[in-house]
């Protein structure tokens, strides 16, 4: 690994779906976003629902994140992500059918509905088509 690098892993609960050096991220931190350039201080952060962005050598490219957390030790730095997928992976016309689904359920607006549940399916969703530039 080059000293203008960084190990980047991110790993959900199915499978690690990245595993890299990159030259800088940028988190979807809970607190706001994280710009990190390699030998950042230590840290573990919660993430929420946005895009992981990254510019490796010569290209810049987002993975959809649905929340998690962050740690970053000894220039390492892991994503521990509820569901994280990369921009190729990313199945359209799924996301606009939860997108559909989520913003149905809200404007009807259901004796039962569990609201925060349908907001978070939204921003998934939402996140999801962003990744990918819709
Ligand atoms: P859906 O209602 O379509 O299942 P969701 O937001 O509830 O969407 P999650 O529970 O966040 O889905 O994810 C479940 C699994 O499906 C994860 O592995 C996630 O990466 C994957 N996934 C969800 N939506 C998509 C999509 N549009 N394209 C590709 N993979 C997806």
């Amino acid at each position: 690994m080059s000293d203008k690098t960084q190990r980047l892993d991110i790993v959900t609960p199915q499978k690690k779906i990245f595993s890299e050096d990159v030259r800088f991220f940028v988190a979807p931190g809970s607190e706001g976003e994280l710009g990190l350039l390699p030998d950042h201080a230590a840290i573990i952060t919660a993430l929420k629902i946005g895009l992981l962005r990254i510019e490796q050598e010569g290209k810049k490219f987002n993975i959809a994140v649905s929340g998690g957390f962050l740690e970053v030790r000894n220039s390492k730095a892991t994503v521990l992500a509820t569901a994280a997928e990369r921009a190729e992976d990313i199945d359209v016309d799924r996301a606009e059918a939860a997108k559909q689904r989520a913003e149905q359920r809200l404007a009807a607006k259901a004796p039962d509905l569990d609201v925060l549940r349908a907001e978070l399916a939204l921003k998934r969703a939402l996140n999801r088509l962003k990744a990918v530039g819709r």
